[in-house]
C-alpha cells in the first residue's frame, strides 16, 4: 500500500491507473478506523481495481466549540488495518496541503444542508461538500462509498455530484452496528461504560418504529412519539433531533409516504451520536 500525502503524486498516480482502464473505487474517511470504515472498504474492492482510502480531519466540518482538536487520530493503527484489506493507496494530505494559505472558495448544497445535523451545526455541510469536492479533483475516482449512518451527508454528496456534473458513481452503504446495534462510530470512543449501555437506546428505538411502521403505521407524529419516549426512558439521553423526513428533500413529512427517513441526534456526555432508519411504504 502506498502512502500519498501530496496532491500532485495522488492525481499522478490516479492518472496512470486510468491510463489503464482501472476502476478506481474511494472511500473517504476521517480514520481512527472501525469495522464500519472497514465494511465500505470491502465493498469498495468489489467494486473496482483499485481503492484509494483518504484519512483527512476536516477542519471545516468542524464548528468553533467542536471536537477538531481532541478527534480521535490512531494512524499507525488505521495504516495496517487497510494495508491487512489490499487498499492500494492511502491519501493522508496535510492540513496546509489541502487548505493551503489564501484558500478562500467553499461549496454549498443549499437546501439539504439546512435542517436536521444542519440546523444544529452550522457551516458543518458546506465543510462537507468542500471538502468532498476537493478529494474528488485530487483522486479522480470512477466510484465513492460513504455510508448511511451519514444520511444527509450522503444525499449533500449525491446532490452535488449531480449539480456539479461530476462523472462519479456514488455508493451508499447500509449502516454497520455492534452486536447489540448500536451504529458504529469513531465517536463512540468518547462514551463511558455506562454510556456505552445507555446508547444501545437509540437502536431499540428505531427498530420499534420500523415494527410499527410494518404493521401498517404511517403518521409521523405516532412514530416521533414512540422513538423520544423510548430514548428519554434513558437519563443520560439528551436528544437533539428526531425527525421523519422525505429521504430525497431531508424536508420533514406528516407522514410515511414514498421513501422516509426517521433521523436522530442524540447526546450521551459529550459524544453527539447519529442514528436513522428508512421506511419504504
Ligand atoms: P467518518 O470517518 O466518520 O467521516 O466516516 C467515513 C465514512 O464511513 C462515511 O461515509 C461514513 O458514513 C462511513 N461510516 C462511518 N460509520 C459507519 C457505520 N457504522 N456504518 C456505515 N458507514 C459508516
Amino acid at each position: 500500500m502506498q502512502i500519498i500525502e501530496q496532491i500532485a503524486a495522488m492525481r499522478g498516480w490516479s492518472e496512470g491507473e486510468r491510463r489503464q482502464s482501472h476502476r478506481i473505487v474511494f472511500v473517504p474517511t476521517m480514520g481512527s478506523l472501525h469495522d464500519g470504515h472497514l465494511c465500505l472498504v470491502r465493498d469498495a474492492r468489489t467494486r473496482g481495481e483499485r481503492v484509494v482510502v483518504s484519512i483527512f480531519v476536516n477542519p471545516k466540518q468542524f464548528g468553533p466549540s467542536e471536537d477538531f482538536a481532541k478527534y480521535p487520530r490512531n494512524l499507525e493503527r488505521d495504516r495496517a488495518l487497510l494495508e491487512n484489506l489490499g487498499v492500494n493507496v492511502l491519501f493522508h494530505p496535510t492540513v496546509a496541503e489541502i487548505y493551503p494559505d489564501g484558500y478562500q472558495t467553499h461549496i454549498e448544497v443549499e437546501k439539504l444542508s439546512v435542517p436536521l445535523c444542519g440546523a444544529l451545526r452550522p457551516g458543518h455541510f458546506r465543510g462537507v461538500a468542500t471538502v468532498v469536492a476537493k478529494l474528488f479533483n485530487i483522486v479522480q475516482p470512477h466510484v465513492a462509498i460513504f455510508g448511511e449512518k451519514d444520511f444527509q451527508q450522503l444525499q449533500v454528496v449525491r446532490r452535488l455530484v449531480r449539480d456539479l456534473s461530476m462523472d462519479i458513481e456514488i455508493v451508499g452503504h447500509p449502516i454497520v452496528r455492534e452486536a447489540d446495534g448500536l451504529a458504529m462510530s469513531s465517536r463512540n470512543a468518547y462514551l463511558s461504560a455506562e454510556e456505552r449501555r445507555a446508547a444501545v437506546c437509540l437502536s431499540r428505538a428505531l427498530c420499534k418504529a420500523e415494527k410499527r411502521v410494518r404493521r401498517g403505521e404511517t403518521c409521523a407524529a405516532a412514530l416521533l412519539q414512540s422513538v423520544s419516549a423510548e430514548i428519554a426512558q434513558e437519563p443520560l439521553a439528551q436528544i437533539e433531533y428526531i425527525k421523519l423526513c422525505d429521504a430525497d428533500s431531508l424536508q420533514e413529512v406528516d407522514r410515511v409516504q414514498g421513501t422516509a427517513v426517521l433521523a436522530l441526534a442524540v447526546r450521551f456526555g459529550r459524544a453527539r451520536l447519529i442514528d436513522n432508519r428508512v421506511f419504504k411504504n
